[in-house]
């Protein structure tokens, strides 16, 4: 196998700012503000990174942003009613808490607590629902974005078959959903999957989401296949790689996303969308 292939390299970054561009002119015909507030618990410098990335995107695209930052030892009913005071404020149209919270604090009732039609994450139970049976509104960021790589890189996804990797709630299982909604035929594969690389050599679409660097090697690949690589690890030298040995697995493929510069950027381009969405959806465009 040649490291010198001729896999197409799919560009998040530019596919990003091209959804950016489009948010931004959808907005630009809005009589309003689209308004997001992001819910920041603690000082975790990751999320406190992604949380400046979000600021900086949306006001870019013209919406308002409310950072609402907020002490570690908050308790569960004051969060609560941080939730309760977004989901009343008619100028807040998603409502994003950025996770992980702190332990003491129970992720699934603070997000079971947002209004769905605010919840730009999509992880409330009513989206989830509403995405398993393939009529999603508000889709979880990473995963639309996955989709909309596909679509950029003029992927076809009916009757394709597609391997996941992985079955997170934020990630594998919704991927799964909307590329079953998408036509594509769908195996979700994970830890206790037996033979991994002959799941993988089935996939004309695998989409990787484990969080193992470089767990997917140039031989589990399907000549031809697209690979989406949504994992981000970094490595003991400081490296940032994927859950796809890029190297090895461009050799086979005809399109592969980068790490980083694939589906990263996309998730908060699609967040955005998500906002522009639930903010028409609530007031219309006027
Ligand atoms: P996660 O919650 O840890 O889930 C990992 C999944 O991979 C699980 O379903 C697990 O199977 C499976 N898995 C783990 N080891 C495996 C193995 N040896 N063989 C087969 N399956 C295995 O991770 P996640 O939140 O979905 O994230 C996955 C990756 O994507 C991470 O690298 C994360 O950093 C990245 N990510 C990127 C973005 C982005 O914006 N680009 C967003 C979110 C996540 P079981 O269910 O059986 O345990």
């Amino acid at each position: 196998m040649s490291a010198l292939s001729t896999a197409r390299v799919i560009d998040g970054v530019a596919v990003a700012a091209s959804l950016r561009a489009q948010i931004k002119d959808r907005v630009a015909e809005l009589a309003f503000h689209p308004g997001l507030a992001v819910v920041l618990v603690g000082d975790n410098a990751a999320s406190a990174v992604y949380v400046r990335n979000k600021d900086r995107a949306a006001i870019g695209a013209g919406l308002r942003v409310e950072t609402v930052r907020l002490s570690a030892d908050i308790s569960q009913n004051d969060l609560l009613a941080q939730v309760e005071r977004l989901n009343a404020d008619p100028d807040v149209d998603g409502i994003l808490v950025q996770l992980p919270l702190p332990p003491h604090i129970a992720a699934r009732a603070v997000i079971e607590a947002i209004d769905p039609a605010k919840d730009v994450d999509g992880f409330h139970p009513i989206n989830i629902g509403r995405l398993q049976d393939g009529r999603a509104a508000l889709a979880p960021c990473t995963p639309s974005g996955i989709m909309k790589l596909l679509a950029a890189s003029g992927t076809d996804t009916v009757g394709a078959h597609a391997v996941v990797l992985g079955r997170s709630a934020i990630v594998g299982r919704p991927a799964a959903a909307l590329l079953l909604a998408a036509d594509a035929t769908v195996t979700i594969a994970h830890s206790r999957t037996r033979d991994l690389p002959a799941e993988c050599r089935r996939a004309d679409i695998l989409v990787a989401a484990v969080g193992r660097p470089e767990f997917v090697r140039g031989d589990w690949i399907k000549p031809g296949a697209v690979i989406i690589d949504v994992g981000i690890n970094r490595l003991a030298d400081g490296r940032l790689v994927g859950d796809v040995h890029f190297d090895e697995c461009r050799g086979v493929a005809s399109a592969i996303t980068p790490v980083p510069g694939g589906v990263g950027p996309m998730t908060i381009a699609c967040l955005l969308d998500n906002t522009v969405t639930a903010a028409i959806a609530r007031r219309g465009r006027t």
